[in-house]
C-alpha cells in the first residue's frame, strides 16, 4: 500500500483520537515505513521517527520528543 490515503481510516472500537485530539499519537499505525522515517495512522497524521507530525489539513508539528540519541 503506497498511495497516500484519505484521512478518514479509522475502524476501530472505540474510535481512535481524532487528528484535533492531543491523543492523536494513539491511533493506530495503518501503514508503516520505516526506511523512510514514517507511519501513517488510522486519524490520518503523518507521524515522523523523529516525533514531528504532518496533520491531514496540512498542518505540521515540530518534534516534540526526545529522540534516544546516540551516545
Ligand atoms: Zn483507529
Amino acid at each position: 500500500m503506497t498511495a497516500f490515503l484519505p484521512p478518514s481510516l479509522c475502524t476501530h472500537t472505540p474510535p481512535c483520537p481524532t487528528a484535533d485530539s492531543p491523543d492523536r499519537e494513539a491511533a493506530h499505525v495503518v501503514a508503516a515505513h520505516p526506511e523512510q522515517g514514517w507511519s501513517l495512522l488510522c486519524n490520518g497524521v503523518l507521524l515522523f521517527e523523529d516525533t514531528g507530525e504532518l496533520l491531514p489539513d496540512g498542518r505540521a508539528i515540530a518534534p516534540h520528543r526526545p529522540v534516544a540519541a546516540a551516545a
